[in-house]
């Protein structure tokens, strides 16, 4: 038996059978291969900044730490990059910030690895994964082969792909494609992007400003995993039909709500959980006290140290169960439980 308490950003207590490293392409398919022959259940594990174990894994934990990054094509206009599945996520955006290269700078400081991006489309300040992405290569497990999906193949949506879905468990990514401009259009239209670059002229603006301001934001704004227990939001944003967000707006006039090019509306789930008292709520009366919500961003649940997977799972069942009984909107989780 091996602990995994110390892989995830959640840091709950977590065991399974067996942990594999796989720092080698060989390594990982053949630790694909037996598992897959011998019918073990099996997890790739990136930087664990998305999962919350909360029983046991009866199966082999495989590690992906493939590393490596290839120019594939460069011109004046822009550059195309193959990187590792292994790679760290912010490094690589640091990587092509220090070049110039713009696209990904919005993205800067998301937790975890370069194959997990592409699982739900990693997305922030106004800019998802998809709008630079141009393939994904990896392990085709029932088909034993290796092929690359384009970037229509990956089934892209908001905080989703194909690999959530109908290939969930059949394949895993082993690099990614990425084309970078070398002719920036920074997306600053985001309220706090552009509020903190409001003294810069708009023409002056270079993606080292973007870049760091996400990150001034983003360390304001979340929980540090190192200092606290958390995967970053732990429900997706809902959609609602416009008319249920108007019922909604009669309620609370002043409920952020933004209508969506589908004709949907988004509330905010943060919102939806303030309102309902969450905000900073630890789970004294009925565990230990460990799992709660944090006290200035309702949408991530925290281990404040002790506590225990399952708790954080109850948490996030009697939150979703509250949001359902006031506003009859049904949370979905943006963090794989296990
Ligand atoms: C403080 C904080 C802030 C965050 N902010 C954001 C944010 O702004 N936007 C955002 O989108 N997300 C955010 N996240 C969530 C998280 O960082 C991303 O989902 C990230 O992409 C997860 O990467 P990982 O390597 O840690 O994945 P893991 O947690 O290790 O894995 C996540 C899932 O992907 C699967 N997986 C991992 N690697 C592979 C692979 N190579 N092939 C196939 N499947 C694979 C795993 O099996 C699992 O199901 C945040 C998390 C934290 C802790």
């Amino acid at each position: 038996m091996v602990d995994l308490h110390s892989l995830t950003t959640f840091g709950v207590p977590a065991t399974a059978d067996t942990l594999i490293h796989a720092d080698t392409p060989e390594i990982l398919l053949s630790a694909l291969r037996t598992a897959h022959g011998a019918n073990t259940p099996w997890l790739v594990l990136g930087g664990g900044s998305n999962i919350l174990f909360t029983k046991h894994f009866s199966g082999t934990i495989i590690r992906n730490e493939l590393h490596g990054i290839h120019i594939v094509e460069e011109t004046e206009h822009h550059v195309i990059i193959d990187i590792e599945a292994g790679e760290n996520w912010h490094t690589i955006v640091t990587y092509c910030v220090e070049r110039n290269w713009s696209g990904i700078e919005n993205l800067a400081l998301i937790p975890g690895t370069v194959g997990a991006a592409p699982v739900q489309n990693i997305g922030a300040y106004g800019v998802e994964l998809r709008e630079v992405l141009v393939s994904v290569t990896g392990y085709d497990i029932p088909q034993d082969t290796i092929r690359t999906l384009s970037n229509e193949e990956c089934g892209f949506g908001y905080r989703n792909s194909i690999f959530k879905q109908e290939l969930k468990g059949h394949f895993v990514i082993m690099s990614v494609r990425l084309q970078l401009s070398k002719q920036p259009q920074l997306r600053t239209n985001y309220g706090s992007v552009e509020m903190l670059l409001k003294h810069i002229p708009i023409a002056e603006r270079t993606i080292r400003d973007v870049y760091d301001t996400v990150i001034l934001i983003r360390k304001s704004k979340l929980p540090d995993p190192a200092q606290i227990g958390n995967a970053g939001s732990f429900f997706k944003n809902p959609e609602i039909p416009s008319t249920h967000a108007h019922e909604i707006l009669a309620e609370y006039p002043s409920a952020p709500i933004f209508p969506l090019p589908n004709g949907k509306t988004k509330v905010p789930a943060g919102w939806l959980i303030e309102t309902l008292g969450w905000k900073g709520y630890r789970n004294t009366d009925t565990g230990s006290g460990y799992a709660g919500v944090h006290s200035d961003q309702a949408l991530v649940l925290v281990n404040h140290g002790g506590a225990q997977g399952k708790e954080i799972q109850d948490l996030a069942e009697s939150i979703r169960k509250s949001v359902w009984q006031k506003f009859s909107i049904l949370l979905e989780t943006e963090v794989n439980i296990l």
